[in-house]
């Protein structure tokens, strides 16, 4: 195994009763990369996602995060062991304001881990890292607006220290202005904390400009693996329509 890939997928697959989802996906991602993953709706992008995240079953293949082979591990496992999703609709407890929600996955967040981890996540760090919380800790998260949800969901994931964070859609439903401020705190999550993202990203501009790297989903497989600086948006439409 190559010791600069923090997450390997072998041969991954995953479905719905009888429709498959997710046919004999295999990555890697090299230590605090950042990927965008990218796919027509119905791809297979949020299926893959709660593969990796371990909260829908996959039907065969190996994940290794580290060292570690995780592909028994259940989802609580997984995010102790460094592996947070940030889901699609950012499912926060609605009726706990942000700081609640923080405090608990604080509590739920492995002891050693975060001993281990040189700066460990604290509050008052995520909120360094996304300023837009502050004024809203004590808001009940169920009367917050998109962009601050999605925040919030983001700096829930970081309580758990991970390693490798995962994301879903991102920018869904946002505003223009509100999708740069996300990105401007996941721009700084890279810099400052070098967490590995892997993030899916309607917006193929945006994700050619943020992400190392890109990695086109069409039915369930990868059709296009490329370093952003070294494709184009036309190679990456064809994948993304089967065009090519
Ligand atoms: P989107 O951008 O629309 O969320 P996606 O790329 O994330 O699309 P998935 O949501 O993973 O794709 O869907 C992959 C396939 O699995 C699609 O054919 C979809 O219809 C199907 N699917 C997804 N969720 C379910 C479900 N809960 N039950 C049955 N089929 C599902």
């Amino acid at each position: 195994r190559n010791p600069d890939h923090i997450l390997q997928v072998q041969g991954l697959r995953a479905g719905h009763g009888q429709l498959v989802a997710v046919r004999d996906v295999s990555f890697a991602l090299k230590r605090g990369a950042c990927v965008a993953l990218i796919g027509a709706n119905g791809a297979g992008k949020t299926t893959l996602l709660r593969c990796l995240a371990g909260v829908h079953p996959a039907l065969g293949g190996r994940l290794h995060l580290g060292a570690q082979d995780i592909t028994a591990l259940p989802a609580h496992r997984r995010v102790q062991q460094g592996l947070a999703l940030v889901p699609e609709g950012r499912r926060l407890w609605a009726d706990m304001t942000v700081r609640e929600n923080l405090t608990v996955a604080l509590e739920h967040r492995d002891a050693a881990r975060a001993a281990a981890a040189t700066a460990p996540w604290s509050i008052e760090r995520a909120l360094q890292a996304l300023p837009g919380l502050v004024p809203i800790l004590d808001r009940p998260a169920g009367a917050l607006s998109g962009g601050q949800r999605q925040a919030a969901a983001i700096a829930r994931a970081l309580m758990s220290n991970p390693e490798v964070l995962l994301l879903d859609e991102v920018s869904l439903g946002l505003s223009p202005l509100v999708v740069d401020e996300v990105y401007r705190s996941l721009q700084a999550l890279r810099a400052q904390a070098g967490t590995t993202l892997l993030l899916v990203e309607q917006d193929l501009g945006r994700a050619l400009a943020f992400a190392d790297r890109v990695m086109c989903l069409r039915e369930g497989q990868i059709v296009l693996e490329a370093a952003c600086a070294e494709t184009t948006r036309e190679a990456v439409t064809e994948a993304y329509f089967g065009m090519a």
